[in-house]
This record gives structure tokens, sequence and C-alpha cells, in this order.
């Protein structure tokens, strides 16, 4: 969000929301990334430097803001070819955190929808720049309002996009945040409502496991979950090789054409 601040700093000053970008990026605030491009930009030019890469933290719901005007989508275009095409060193780590909505909403994040655009544009600009890159996607478990079934839908969607997880964390709940206050108090902040935090180990667990669906040993204990939870349906999901229709389905699995570009760079 390098340089981007309100369009009217008149509106700012009396604005009381507290984020420009959720529940929706605010229609005053210039997501204009021209800046952070031209940046990107100026260190290709370095001599010193041979490469810059980005590990993590893109904003990608920023760029899908539907209320930005022609030129600031206009740079959001260029923004992403010139990170995925010159600053992207063969996987690009983002955090969709889960792909339920009703969670993601807790988490202050944008909808799952989002990520499957991101992705669909990050392949199309490595195939076109004939690259073979990844997107490596970070999730947690038992953040509060996530539930078994979140996590169980969770596993079969990521399974239908070919992803087998690695970045994942359990709930950690850090100071000052939303998630935090709902942990401890079992209450919304804002809405006062009861909210549901899985907290035992046993319940952590039964979440956990189904970020690792594929591993073997977590087989019977995900069935036995499901069971319990009235899902034998996802049962069929998860471990059949059939898989839903996507629109996209391309699983990068090698990064030989980045390695391959490093190499040349050398
Ligand atoms: S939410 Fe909008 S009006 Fe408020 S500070 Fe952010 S950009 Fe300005």
């Amino acid at each position: 969000m390098y340089k981007m601040e309100g369009k009217d700093l008149k509106i700012c000053e009396r604005c009381a929301r507290p984020s420009c970008i959720h529940p929706n990026i605010c229609t005053n605030l210039n997501t204009d990334h021209t800046a952070m491009t031209n940046i990107y930009k100026k260190v290709n030019k370095m001599h010193d430097i041979k490469k810059a890469f980005v590990g993590s933290g893109v904003r990608y719901d920023m760029l899908y803001n539907k209320m930005a005007s022609t030129k600031e989508q206009d740079s959001h275009k260029e923004y992403m070819t010139e990170l995925i095409t010159n600053h992207v060193s063969g996987r690009l780590k983002v955090a969709p955190e889960h792909t339920s909505d009703d969670v993601l909403k807790l988490m202050r994040k944008p909808t799952f929808k989002l990520f499957y655009k991101f992705k669909e544009d990050f392949d199309r600009i490595n195939k076109s720049a004939n690259l073979n890159q990844q997107i490596i996607p970070y999730f947690i478990s038992s953040h509060p309002g996530s539930q078994v079934k979140d996590m169980a839908n969770l596993a079969v969607e990521t399974k239908n996009l070919d992803f087998r997880l690695e970045q994942v964390q359990d709930l950690t709940p850090t100071p000052m945040t939303v998630s935090t206050v709902i942990f401890y108090s079992g209450i919304h902040p804002y809405t006062l409502e009861k909210t549901y935090t899985a907290k035992s180990k046993s319940d952590k667990q039964n979440q956990r496991i189904f970020l690792f669906w594929y591993k073997p040993e977590y087989k019977r204990r995900i069935e036995s979950v499901l069971k319990q939870n009235n899902q034998q349906e996802l049962i069929h999901q998860l471990f059949s090789k059939e898989k839903k229709e996507v629109y996209f389905s391309k699983k990068n699995t090698t990064n030989a054409t980045s390695r391959k570009r490093r190499k040349q760079n050398k």
C-alpha cells in the first residue's frame, strides 16, 4: 500500500472507519500502484543489484478494487505484470488464510473468490512470460468462527486447486486484534454475537488435520471427524481421485523455467 492515501484528504479527516479496506475498499482510497511499480522498475536498473524479489505480503484484494478508476485499474495490471515477471523467485507466498467467507469476515480479510482471480492472473502472466512459478497459499486453523466443517471445506477446495498445503499455522492470539478479543471473550466485540473458537488440544487437532488431508496418517481421523459431524459426503470428495471443476486447474509443479532464468542472470 506504498504511497496510497485518500483521494480527498478532507473526507479522511472526518472519517471514523476503523479500516480503509474492510469490509470493502473505501471509494475515497486511491489504490493506484504506479509509485510501487516505479520503485520496482528503478531497482531493475541498478547495476549492483541483480534481482529484487518479493517473497510475500502482496495485498491482492487491492488489485481487484471494483470502484477503482480506469487509471487505477491500469496501474493494478501493470503492477501485477511487473511483480510476476521480474520480482518472483519461483514461489510467491500469499495469505488467503481461509476459504470460508464467514471466517474471512471475522479476520477482516477479503473473500476467497479474489484468491481465484489472483491465481488465474498469476498463471496467465506466467504463461505469457514463459515462466513456471508457483503461488504458495498460507492458511490458519482454529481461528475464531472456524468450525470443523469450514476446515473440511477448506481441504476440499484446496485439493480441487491441486494444492498440497505447507504454509499453515494454528491460531496464535496476538495483542490488539479483534481475533484475540473473540478468542478470550467468546464474543465478537462489534456485533456482541457469541463466537466459537476451537481451544482444546483435541478440537484444535481436529481442525489442523484438514490442512494435511493428503498425509496417509491423518486419513482415519479425518474420516472419523467427518462422520461425527455428519459430513460423510466430504469423505468421498476428499479422498477420491475426482475433482470438482474449477475455472483453472493447472498446478505448477516445477520451477524449471524460473530456475533457468535465475541461472542465466548469474
Ligand atoms: S476509509 Fe476512506 S475516508 Fe476513511 S481514512 Fe480511509 S480512505 Fe479516508
